[in-house]
């Protein structure tokens, strides 16, 4: 056998969970060595929101140069060329994992290309191709994120796409059918609508995007419409044909079977957490449901030295939590009281429109007999919203009705992603609705809509009646 090399903190992947952690780590005084069997930066800026959010962008643009005519703009020649589309995307991706790789180094981590496997609690081989070396570590921090799950009737394939390979596409689809209607298949179908492909969006539950309250998916499902994506629900997938160029896709509708012709079918039927092939239940790991990884309130699992953090234990699976519990699991390793608290994590949903949520939804908050009072106010009523001509949504506000404190937030409408932090920080500082309206908002901006819907909770609102 090899000589173990020892090190002092492991971080098994460099997703926004792993490579978080491993710089708070560092600038806690810890040395650091990042595992990474595939591209630095993890799924997030490979394979997942970033590329993501290139492509969706790209879209706006484009349907916005197409259909501007109400604001007197008329562009009578508005091509998209996709192979430059994609170069965009790729170019935004390596900008950011260059940037990645650069902080590792800055910090004085070192980054080890590689695939981990656990052999003990303090130990780990690392297998790059035909070579292995073994390490013994005095902590290790998980982050080794999820993949898409594979149904055994849609095996992935050239036309049988994972987000992946619709996020890779080289040609753009003249017909896209998407199995499962969640926020990664609406993303994506909505963006292939904007550059013109026809989307067929194929959801088992009753409504797509679960989770989002029905007065935000309802707006969201009318865009959807009016781009020309057809949405079934309560729809099953029974199975794909390929065909020489294309795809059938077969489903099951009301007890009826239907098919449809597409290029390209994409399954996103949810994620599965890298957990499996880690050698962790021979070291005794302790698991929960769905191969999630059981931690306490510091990501530590049951065993005391080994912490996961992200996809891989419960909670959304989104890149701001996996970075926020990195910080937390590597401060705990230094010895540091961090625990996580998930009350202001906020879930973002890059459809047209956008849709926020954070803290509590009304329902959530009745189901879990706390008292609220609620208020709306629509961006219809907002200056800035009605000069960008975008003035479908609204922002929701939830207070606890004994002391009106903030305890959640919804918005859907434009730039609902960027709006969704100040209700974050609300929470998170404690703050009640009253602290909200007494604070100056820029004018014209779409941050009004949210003091004014403060107003609306104190019962004194200027811009609506
Ligand atoms: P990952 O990012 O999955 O990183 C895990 C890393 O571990 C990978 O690089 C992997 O190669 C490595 N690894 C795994 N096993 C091993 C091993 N044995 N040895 C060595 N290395 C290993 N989230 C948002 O918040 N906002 C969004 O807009 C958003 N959009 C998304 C769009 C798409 C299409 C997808 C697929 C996901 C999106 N997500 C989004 C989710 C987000 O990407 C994940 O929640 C996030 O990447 C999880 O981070 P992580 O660090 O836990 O794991």
């Amino acid at each position: 056998g090899d000589f173990a090399i020892e090190i002092d903190t492991l971080v098994v992947g460099s997703g926004p969970g792993g490579y978080v952690a491993a710089i708070r780590a560092a600038q806690t005084g810890q040395k650091v060595t990042v595992v990474e069997r595939a591209e630095v930066g993890g799924v997030c800026l490979n394979v997942g929101c970033i590329p993501s959010k290139a492509l969706i962008s790209v879209g706006h643009r484009f349907e916005q140069a197409k259909h501007s005519e109400d604001m007197g703009v008329f562009a009578s020649e508005v091509k998209l060329d996709f192979t430059k589309v994609q170069e965009f995307k790729n170019g935004v991706v390596k900008k950011l994992t260059g940037g990645v790789s650069g902080l590792l180094k800055g910090n004085k981590i070192e980054t080890v290309k590689g695939e981990a496997y656990f052999v003990d609690a303090n130990t780990v081989r690392v297998v790059d191709g035909d070579s292995a070396q073994t390490y013994t570590f005095k902590n290790a921090i998980l982050a080794t994120g999820s993949r898409p799950v594979e149904i055994p009737t849609f095996k992935f394939s050239k036309r049988v796409l994972s987000s992946t390979g619709a996020l890779n596409l080289t040609e753009l689809p003249g017909k896209l059918v998407v199995i499962g209607g969640g926020y990664i298949g609406t993303e994506l179908g909505s963006a292939f609508a904007n550059f013109g492909s026809e989307v067929t969006i194929i959801e088992g539950g009753k409504d797509i995007l679960a989770g989002f309250e029905k007065a935000m998916t309802q707006i969201v499902k009318k865009g959807l419409k009016k781009k020309g994506v057809a949405i079934e629900v309560n729809a099953s997938a029974k199975g794909v044909e390929e065909t020489e160029n294309g795809v059938i896709v077969t489903y099951e509708v009301g007890g009826e079977e239907k098919k449809v012709e597409a290029d390209y079918v994409l399954v996103t039927v949810g994620r599965r957490p890298n957990t499996d092939e880690l050698g962790l239940e021979q070291i005794g790991v302790e698991f929960g449901e769905r191969g999630l990884i059981n931690v306490d309130k510091q990501c530590r699992t049951n065993i005391p030295n080994i912490y996961a953090i992200g996809d891989i234990v419960a909670g959304p699976q989104l890149a701001h939590k996996a970075s926020y519990e990195g910080k937390i699991a590597a401060e705990a390793i230094a010895g540091e009281n961090s625990v996580v608290d998930y009350l202001a994590i906020p879930a973002v949903c890059f459809t047209d429109p956008e849709m926020a949520t954070v803290g509590y939804s009304e329902e959530q908050a009745k189901a879990e007999g706390i008292e609220v009072n609620v208020a709306k106010f629509p961006f219809a009523a907002n200056g800035r919203a009605l000069a960008l001509n975008q003035t479908d949504g609204f922002v929701k506000l939830v207070a606890r009705k004994e002391d009106g404190l903030l305890i959640g937030g919804q918005i859907i409408g434009a730039g609902a992603s960027d709006m969704i932090s100040e209700i974050c920080l609300a929470i998170e500082g404690g703050m009640t609705a009253e602290d909200v309206a007494l604070t100056i908002h820029p004018h014209p901006t779409l941050g009004e809509i949210t003091m004014e819907t403060a107003e609306v909770l104190l019962g004194n609102p200027i811009h609506i009646i």
